[in-house]
């Protein structure tokens, strides 16, 4: 039985002959074949609009084409998937396999991308930005271990990989590995009986990066193992820097020895990305002059991706291979258009719909001038839906909401935001809309066969 990569592989191979080159490179050649278990293969891609782009337009070619190979119907799913996870193994370790020879294979296993000088530094991420270069000149010398932690998307696995790159070309023996990798090979040393080989593997290092540490939390062995790990590094002052989506003390199941430790030198977070750090990073990206027109487009596209630097870049690459695609130059109508999905299309007047429905209102009132406090509290978290559920801009809102001004939106769904985490029936009023109109646009994407 093939496996799911092979499968894809095969179908990557069909899938090129049926549609045109500028279509494969932009949407097929990045992804790979994932898992293939009843009746359901999953595909993975970088990013989320490419799995839209590639759920709503090769659908049925994909499925067709899968289902030949395979030999019975299938049905497809697009996932995101993080390339960085299938990077080198850290048992290709820096140093060894070429004797420390070699410059190029020490700075290969490193994303050429992921450098300090592509790292745009804002409010939201100046303090990890520094720790991560402190560390990466003066290992096992200031913070040790360094642990950063963020949600997903916000440049973790970017510093981890400026850091082991720096590091290793001054000469340092480096591994990177994600908890997740770490893990695979764990467990297949115990298969093998070699977990002596696999720990003499980390032993010699002068810096450790281990990525997403929260991925093992609920791995008792596994656990056990980096602890061994982590102490031999740290009493040789190596230095070791560990990432997570969220700080020690609240990863669950860890012991209290492992938290502690990890507690011992400095914790950094990594925030969501405000306005001038989103605005920075789009405007490294064009290769060209940025004409005021560009600007405005930046802007647009800031201001609509707020949530992370992963959703910004999908959405920004999105655009331009559109833009390339089409032969249109993009205009804030366009971007609008892509940014909002189908099914968000019928987004802001279903989301009034419900919040009126929900708290028993004519629609009207939620767009009218009624200032009531039953009426504002609804229409703040109608507010609050379209920007956290749809991506709108406040500008955006503000005119859905009868031609109300950016600051009075803004003002709104800060309110909510804020109220949110300490009043608990409006947590779960806003909850129960959720769900109701998560369920409205899985209906329409039905309807519509999106
Ligand atoms: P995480 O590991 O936190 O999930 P990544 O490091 O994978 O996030 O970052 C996601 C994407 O965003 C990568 O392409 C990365 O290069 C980019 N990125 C994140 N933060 C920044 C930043 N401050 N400047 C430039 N690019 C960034
Ligand atoms: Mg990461």
């Amino acid at each position: 039985m093939e496996s799911a990569k092979e499968i894809w592989e095969r179908a990557l191979g069909e899938l090129q002959i049926q549609i045109n080159k500028a279509n494969y490179t932009t949407w097929l050649r990045n992804s790979q074949g994932i898992s293939c278990q009843d009746a359901i293969f999953v595909v993975g891609v970088p990013n989320i609009f490419i799995a839209e782009w590639l759920s709503k337009r090769l659908y049925s070619l994909v499925e067709k084409t899968l289902a030949n190979i395979i030999g019975k119907d299938i049905n497809v799913q697009f996932v995101v998937h993080n390339q960085d996870q299938l990077q080198a193994s850290p048992l290709a370790t820096s140093n060894q396999t070429d004797g420390g020879t070699s410059s190029k294979a020490r700075l290969d296993k490193f994303n050429p991308r992921y450098t300090f000088d592509n790292f745009v530094v804002g409010d939201c991420n100046r303090l990890a930005y520094a720790a991560a270069t402190e560390v990466a000149e003066n290992p096992g010398r200031t913070y040790n271990p360094l642990f950063i932690h963020s949600s997903a998307g916000q440049g973790k696995t970017h510093l981890l990989h400026a850091i082991g790159r720096r590091a290793a070309s001054s000469g340092l023996r480096v591994a990177y590995t994600s908890a997740e990798q770490f893990t695979n090979e764990f467990v297949l040393a115990i298969k093998r009986k070699q977990v002596e080989d696999f720990r003499g593997k980390f032993r010699n290092l002068q810096l450790l990066l281990f990525d997403d540490i929260q991925f093992i939390a609920n791995k008792k062995q596994t656990l056990q193992c980096f602890l061994h790990t982590f102490s031999s590094l740290h009493n040789n002052n190596s230095q070791i820097i560990i990432t997570a989506d969220c700080p020690p003390k609240d990863i669950p199941l860890l012991s209290s020895k492992l938290r502690s430790r990890l507690e011992w030198g400095l914790v950094v977070s990594i925030q969501p990305p405000d306005f001038e750090t989103r605005l920075s990073i789009l405007r490294a990206k064009p290769r060209r002059t940025i004409t005021p027109e560009l600007e405005g487009i930046l802007r647009l596209v800031a201001e609509k991706m707020h949530e992370n630097v992963r959703q910004l870049e999908g959405a920004w690459a999105y655009l331009t291979a559109h833009a390339k695609l089409s032969g249109a130059e993009l205009t804030p109508q366009i971007v609008n258009k892509l940014l909002t999905t189908t099914s968000n299309n019928q987004d802001k007047s279903s989301i009034v719909q419900t919040v009126a429905q929900y708290f028993d209102l004519p629609a009207e009132e939620l767009v009218g001038r009624k200032r009531d406090r039953r009426i504002s509290l609804a229409r703040q978290i109608v507010m609050y839906l379209m920007r956290e559920e749809s991506n709108y801009s406040f500008t955006e809102i503000g005119k859905e909401l009868g031609n109300r001004n950016h600051a009075t939106i803004l003002h709104g769904y800060k309110n909510i935001v804020n109220e949110i985490n300490v009043n608990r029936k409006l947590y779960d009023q806003i909850s129960e809309i959720k769900e109701q109109i998560n369920s409205i646009k899985v209906s329409a994407r039905k309807h519509y066969n999106v």
